[in-house]
């Protein structure tokens, strides 16, 4: 059934809609869209869902609200003011941003789709488009970004499946001990920033040790051993004085 987005009213009364939200975890959303009457439709469309929807007016406030916020998901319109959606999604990933985009067209052009993929989007919907069209995406890249991320921490070539305590380098297997593999995840969850001794410490040992134990530097070292000898870049660096950052170097 295809549901044009002009009759959303008349839809939503007739479709039974399916509550992901719930009270563990809802997906948070933000639409990029300018044109009033189509943002609202999918805002209401989708809180009615169980998601979280914020909306921006145009490429800049969605950049902005991005920036500052973390969203599981962007639906982002091609054509917007201040700022185009193209621009704003290559700027997104540029910034690091890896939350799957849905792009809305208004032409059906091919030449769009592609340079839409090529500038980072997820995914395409050509307008006018059905809510369930929409929805059906939603979930999908929802769900793949939501494994993704739960289960696997990926810095570099290092690999740690949460779920398992996997640790792979290059591929090749890694043994770690339960304190080694909880400080290698604090690491590789925080490899965006510097994490001090002291955070380290609360985080991986809780206060069971005086913050003149040299128990992290102890650990760091078993790490390293373990997942940076032998390797060409090592990951693990020490920024002298504050701490300790897992990333690939630059
Ligand atoms: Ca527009």
């Amino acid at each position: 059934m295809v549901i044009s987005f002009y009759t959303f009213e008349s839809a939503s009364a007739s479709h039974s809609f399916t509550h992901i939200g719930g009270s563990a975890f809802k997906m948070k959303i933000l639409i990029v869209e300018d044109e009033d009457k189509i943002a609202q439709f999918i805002q209401s469309g989708l809180k009615s869902e169980g998601y979280a929807v914020d909306r921006a007016a145009d490429g800049e406030e969605g950049f902005f609200m991005l920036s500052e916020s973390n969203y599981d998901l962007v639906v982002l319109d091609l054509r917007l003011p201040k700022m185009d959606g193209m621009t704003l999604c290559r700027m997104a990933r540029k910034a690091g941003k890896q939350m799957p985009i849905i792009m809305l067209t208004a032409r059906d052009s091919v030449e769009d789709r592609v340079s839409g993929l090529d500038a980072g989007a997820d995914d395409y919907l050509t307008k006018p488009f059905s809510f369930e069209e929409l929805v059906a995406r939603v979930r999908a890249l929802g769900r793949r970004y939501s494994s993704a991320s739960q289960t696997d921490l990926v810095v570099g070539d290092l690999q740690v499946s949460i779920e398992t305590h996997r640790v792979r380098r290059a591929g090749k297997e890694i043994n770690l001990s339960s304190t080694e593999f909880r400080l290698l995840r604090f690491l590789m969850e925080n490899s965006h920033r510097i994490a001090s001794r002291a955070l380290i410490l609360e985080k991986v040992w809780g206060f069971d040790f005086s913050p003149e134990s040299n128990i992290v530097e102890v650990y760091i070292n078993y790490l390293r051993d373990k997942i940076d000898k032998g390797f060409e870049h090592p990951l693990i660096r020490t920024i002298h004085g504050v701490g300790y950052r897992l990333c690939v170097s630059d």
